[in-house]
């Protein structure tokens, strides 16, 4: 399908589309689907994956949807490393501009954004509703692990993994490295994607964009301004 697309010169803007797609906010692929003039299973089918989150503090996995990346087949989970091309990203444009994830928004736009944003998307997702959501859409309930592929990936990665974890270690508290040894391989590695996420997330896009700013009280809500 042949789709507008919408001027999105900024050069943040374009580092996060080529790395990683934002999250929606539960409710808000339906009026991407109104864009594009399509059925949101048709969206989720076409354009959109699921995305996973799970950290040491929150030790189940919460699901969350945005738009898939390039890479992968579309309307299912991303793999275990969700990291690529937006599909909406095309000759340095967002084809969804309009109605892009919320997340993209606030991340490219905010003159002050909310730095722990990406975790209240996560309790945001945590409900029953968008839960239903996503195994509706879905068909079934998403992966609880990601098996031989996620150990496979890890093992490609592993350099990389090892010169993170060291770094992680230096950072953080001298107890991270004894409850990392005690957690099972796999569980060591969502955990370290998981961090890996969150600082990817909180120090490239949303630091670079806010360097000594204040975090705000407002809420998501709060900050419906950007899409108005
Ligand atoms: S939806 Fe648009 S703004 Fe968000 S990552 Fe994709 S191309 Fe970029």
């Amino acid at each position: 399908m042949e789709l507008p697309l919408f001027e999105c010169s900024c050069a943040r803007c374009q580092r996060a589309c080529q790395k990683k797609p934002g999250w929606f906010r539960p409710g808000e692929i339906e009026k991407t689907a109104e864009l594009l003039g399509i059925s949101t299973k048709e969206l989720f089918d076409k354009y959109l994956a699921i995305d996973h989150y799970m950290t040491k503090e929150r030790p189940t996995f919460t699901y969350a949807l945005s738009p898939a990346t390039k890479h992968m087949k579309p309307g299912m989970e991303f793999d275990y490393v969700p990291a690529g091309e937006c599909v909406f990203y095309q000759g340095g444009k967002c084809q969804i501009h309009g109605a892009k994830p919320y997340e993209c928004a606030i991340t490219d736009h905010s003159p002050n954004p909310d730095k722990k944003l990406h975790l209240r998307m996560v309790e945001e997702w945590d409900a029953e509703g968008p839960k239903k959501q996503i195994e509706e859409l879905l068909g079934r309930p998403p992966h609880k692990d990601f098996g031989v592929g996620g150990v496979a990936m890890s093992l490609m990665n592993a350099p990389a993994t090892a010169v993170a974890f060291f770094l992680l270690t230096l950072q953080h508290s001298r107890s991270f490295p004894i409850l990392m040894n005690m957690m099972s391989p796999i569980r060591q590695m969502v955990v370290m994607r998981a961090m890996l996420e969150r600082m990817e997330l909180d120090q490239e896009l949303m630091g670079e964009i806010d360097d000594g700013g204040t975090e705000t009280d407002d809420g998501l809500d709060g900050l419906s301004w950007l899409r108005e």
